[in-house]
């Protein structure tokens, strides 16, 4: 490696200095996300569909699957729990007595929301598998979790969202673009209410995340401790510090959308590391940065989303 010669380029270095991403391929036709949308939205547009005579819409997409907490995968009555084929428990185990009331989600469910997402161009098994061992409605709170498997942000509290799942699929795929098995350390900038957290343990050997809002921070843990997820570490804090004890990592993703990437995410990606982040004010897009060097990162625009601002300092 020729990492101990003079730098080839100033640093830190802001996207304007840093290079298009030398021979990788465009999709021929980028991924756009459906539309920029708001949780709130979402929400109050979902809720309308459970007041439909039909009850709670399937997902588009999900042929065959039934309502949501109406019937269960086997298609009989309410709600038993089956085994979970992947090592997260069942579901009803790890329902937590704020989801006691809610009809229990099925797994159909989640399952036609993954054969969406690979419907919509996630490609990646690891990635599927991961969103589907990641029961999404736990995160909710119990009057938005009958509508957790639609592909919609939806809201958290403090003005902030869960990431709609085809966003998370897609920007976990790119992160893992080029590893065959197991990302090791990973950083995520935004733990909210700690979805993306969840799924991406189950694609890294060591995830670390940080909020920046303390009842969030706090809410994620509640969220995560009856799913027992043993390589997954969430911090208080200002992300846009990264984690300089616990770095390098080898994928950085943000969850939260600034101007630029902060520097200091930047001096804590590995060589070799890949980060994604959504860049912009109303019109963002997604950015992949790959470390190449001890001096150099390579960038690239992905496709359009909309995702709520990273934020400094800390609050609560
Ligand atoms: N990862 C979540 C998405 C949460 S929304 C999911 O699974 O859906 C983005 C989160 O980023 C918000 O909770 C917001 O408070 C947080 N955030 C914004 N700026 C931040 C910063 N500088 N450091 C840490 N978290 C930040």
């Amino acid at each position: 490696m020729s990492e101990s010669g003079p730098p080839k380029k100033r640093f830190p270095l802001t996207l304007d200095f840093v290079t298009g991403i030398a021979g990788r391929k465009k999709a021929a036709t980028p991924h756009r996300l459906n539309s920029t949308q708001t949780a709130t939205q979402n929400a109050a547009k979902a809720a309308g569909q459970t007041s439909t005579q039909s009850g709670v819409r399937s997902p588009a997409g999900a042929r065959g699957s039934q309502p949501v907490g109406t019937v269960t995968a086997s298609g009989t009555a309410p709600s038993v729990a089956r085994p979970a084929a992947s090592r997260m428990q069942p579901v009803s185990a790890m329902a937590t007595d704020r989801h006691a009331n809610v009809p229990l989600v099925s797994d159909a469910v989640r399952k036609a929301m993954v054969q969406r997402l690979a419907e919509q161009g996630v490609r990646d098994p690891m990635v599927l598998a991961a969103m589907e061992a990641v029961p999404r409605h736990l995160f909710l709170e119990p009057g938005l979790a009958s509508q957790a498997y639609i592909d919609a942000s939806l809201p958290i509290g403090y003005h902030q969202t869960i990431s709609q799942p085809y966003i998370v699929a897609r920007m976990i795929e790119i992160l893992r673009e080029g590893t065959s098995g197991k990302l090791k350390k990973v950083l995520e900038i935004g733990t909210g209410c700690g979805y993306q957290a969840a799924v991406l343990a189950q694609v890294a050997d060591e995830v670390y995340s940080i909020e920046r809002i303390r009842p969030l921070h706090e809410q994620a843990r509640n969220n995560l401790r009856p799913l027992r997820i043993p390589n997954l570490r969430l911090h208080y804090g200002d992300g846009m510090l990264g984690l300089p004890q616990a770095g390098p990592f080898d994928g950085i993703i943000l969850a939260a959308a600034g101007l630029e990437i902060p520097q200091a995410l930047m001096e804590q990606l590995a060589v070799g590391g890949r980060m994604i982040a959504p860049i912009g004010n109303n019109e963002q897009v997604l950015k992949l940065v790959v470390r190449t060097g001890r001096n150099e990162w390579l960038a690239d625009t992905l496709e359009r989303c909309h995702f709520v601002p990273l934020r400094p300092g800390t609050f609560g």
